[in-house]
């Protein structure tokens, strides 16, 4: 069986791991002509581990990044509003949040892939699907292929082929990251920080030695631009009555590094696939960041799809399985992540966030947080 992936980010080159340890063979074609390192964190939640774990990579993660014993919301001052256990963000198996460089995750996932695996420099342009097959045009190749995975993230061209358009939400937030060459003060070095000033977040990580990952949002217009000759004074400024700290990281870091990103989420599908076509990752369900997960979920996705069609031959049967298993815990995410950022951007909702945090008891947050780590482990 041939399989064909459409985008080489974290879904995709994860999809075509889990698929060569499931034993089939697949191409990954990525528009880019090098895997650019891209410079911000992110953090890895124990379902992501879960799964890097059954690809034999989650021991390499670790090792390259930093784990961290416990994420808190404070003021911006950094103190927090409630100290929950550090149980909270640890599963079953003790596995706690990764914060790992991008690039580092990157690449640890193309080097556990076959050389000839990876096409770099090749464009999706079209599809057309005929009874057993699909046509994919990449580049000015022709390649017809068995199934064909979409993992070209939240403009998909793929998905766009197989359904009507669909639109992007834009949440009226915008979001700076960075990397800080700096070692934080002990009492930080494993705790993943967000902390809320007025209506504007600044979280941070270490993620290894002298670096450290952060972020900070902001409400915004679309469209806007940087100058990188005072992107540090802008940024300092809208954060002038935070914690020192903050202000020192914001500092230490490279301004031209500096990434702006909108926050936008994908509107529900009503499918995510389409005869032999199946879309994974930011393609099929792209989250707003508020909870951490949106490569987590594409993780899953590679993990569920190559077990499911390893049971299961039948493509339409495979794929609604894997659709319906993994449906839940998407809308889950993409939902409370959109009302999360909504309320941490408003008086009234960081009062409510407040109230709720403080009033719920750490073993009610860890079940909350136990059914978002669970993975499905027969299929
Ligand atoms: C500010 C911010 C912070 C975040 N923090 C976290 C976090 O801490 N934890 C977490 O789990 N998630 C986080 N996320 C979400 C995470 O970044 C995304 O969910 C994830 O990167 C999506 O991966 P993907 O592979 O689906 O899509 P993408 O990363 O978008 O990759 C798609 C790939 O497809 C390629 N491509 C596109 N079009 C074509 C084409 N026509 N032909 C060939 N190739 C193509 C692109 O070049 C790209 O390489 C964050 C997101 C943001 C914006």
């Amino acid at each position: 069986m041939k399989i064909t992936i459409i985008g080489g980010g974290i879904a995709g080159l994860t999809t075509a791991l889990a698929l060569k340890k499931i034993g089939f063979d697949c191409e990954v074609y990525e528009r880019a002509k090098q895997l650019n390192e891209v410079g911000a964190g992110i953090w890895m939640q124990p379902n992501a581990l879960k799964v890097l774990d059954w690809l034999e990579l989650g021991a390499l993660v670790r090792e390259n990044g930093t784990t961290l014993n416990r994420v808190d919301i404070t003021n911006d001052k950094l103190i927090s509003f409630k100290k929950t256990s550090n149980e909270v963000v640890q599963d079953e198996r003790r596995n706690k949040i990764v914060a790992i460089h991008r690039a580092t995750l990157q690449r640890i996932l193309l080097d556990a892939l076959p050389k000839n695996c990876v096409r770099l420099g090749s464009e999706f342009k079209s599809l057309e699907i005929s009874e057993n097959k699909v046509k994919v045009f990449v580049g000015d190749r022709e390649i017809l292929t068995d199934l064909l995975i979409g993992a070209d993230g939240i403009n998909s061209k793929v998905r766009d082929s197989i359904f009507s358009r669909t639109s992007k939400r834009f949440s009226g937030q915008t979001c700076w990251r960075g990397i800080a060459d700096i070692h934080l003060p002990d009492e930080f070095q494993k705790t993943g920080i967000e902390s809320w000033g007025k209506k504007i977040r600044f979280g941070f990580s270490q993620i290894s030695e002298n670096k450290v990952y952060w972020f900070a949002v902001m409400k915004t217009s679309q469209n806007g631009t940087d100058d990188s000759t005072n992107i540090t004074s802008k940024l300092k400024n809208s954060y002038k009555d935070f914690h020192p700290l903050v202000l020192n990281i914001i500092n230490q870091t490279q301004a031209d590094k500096i990434i702006r990103s909108e926050i936008s989420d994908l509107k529900r599908l009503d499918k995510w696939h389409k005869d032999r076509v199946v879309l994974v990752g930011d393609a099929a369900h792209a989250t707003t960041p508020n909870m951490g997960q949106g490569a987590g979920q594409g993780i899953e996705d590679a993990y569920y799809l190559a077990n499911f069609l390893a049971k299961n031959h039948r493509f339409e049967k495979t794929l609604d399985s894997f659709e319906s298993a993994r449906r839940e815990k998407v809308d889950y995410v993409v939902n409370n992540s959109w009302r999360f950022g909504k309320m941490a951007h408003s008086d009234l909702g960081q009062l409510i966030m407040k109230a709720i945090m403080k009033l719920t008891p750490d073993k009610v947050m860890k079940q909350q947080m136990s059914k978002l780590y669970a993975i499905q482990e027969q299929f």
